[in-house]
This record gives C-alpha cells, sequence and structure tokens, in this order.
C-alpha cells in the first residue's frame, strides 16, 4: 500500500484542476453529483453478478474498478478541499461514532443497522 498522505494527493488533484481551469464548474453540488456518478460506474462493473459471476467479475474487471475507485477518491479529494474539511480527521472522528453506534459485542458478525441491533 502507498503512503502517500491524503496531504499529497489533495495538491495533486487540486493542481491537476488548477492546469485545467476547471474550479469555476466545480461547486459543492457538482463535485457531490461527480463522487455519486462515480461510485455508480463503480457499481454498475458489478451490477447483476451473484457468487461465483460476482468474483470473476471483480477479477477481470480489476482495471476498470481500481480506475472508478481512483475517480470516487478524486472527487472526494476535491469536495472535501473546497469545503475545507480535514478527511483524515473527519474519518477518524466518524469510526469513534460508528464505534459508539455498533458496539462489538452487539455487531459483530452481523450485517445489522444499528437500530436493529
Ligand atoms: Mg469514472
Amino acid at each position: 500500500m502507498s503512503d502517500t498522505p491524503l496531504a499529497e494527493l489533495t495538491a495533486r488533484v487540486l493542481r491537476h484542476r488548477d492546469e485545467r481551469d476547471w474550479a469555476q464548474f466545480h461547486t459543492p453540488k457538482e463535485l457531490a453529483i461527480s463522487l455519486a456518478v462515480e461510485a455508480s460506474e463503480l457499481l454498475a462493473l458489478m451490477q447483476w453478478q451473484t457468487g461465483e459471476a460476482l468474483t470473476r467479475a471483480v477479477t477481470n474487471k480489476r482495471d476498470k474498478i481500481v480506475d472508478e475507485l481512483a475517480d470516487v477518491l478524486h472527487s472526494t479529494l476535491l469536495l472535501a478541499a473546497d469545503l475545507k474539511i480535514d478527511l483524515a480527521e473527519a474519518l477518524k472522528q466518524k469510526l469513534a461514532k460508528d464505534a459508539l453506534k455498533y458496539p462489538v459485542e452487539k455487531s459483530k458478525g452481523r450485517a445489522v443497522k444499528y437500530d436493529e441491533l
């Protein structure tokens, strides 16, 4: 796994955008739409597949999955930068909240929402 910090990745996506003068198109709404679109493109690669067919799809489409996941991160980094959100700190805080919502003793091995634990 790469140890590239989020701050360096953010600087790279901002430079990529600035070189193309695309910030003018990037309202928070447009970036949120882009994030959802890229997540949907990721989903489409696995849609309708189950079991072994899904496993094969994930293997056979790995390069496309990598690209779409990178697109999701790209949009996420831009949106977080524009909204001045420290993603690393946000994730730490969300994990702490989720740990309270999903105590290990109640949620381990169970795929149910917190209000059904
Ligand atoms: Mg894409």
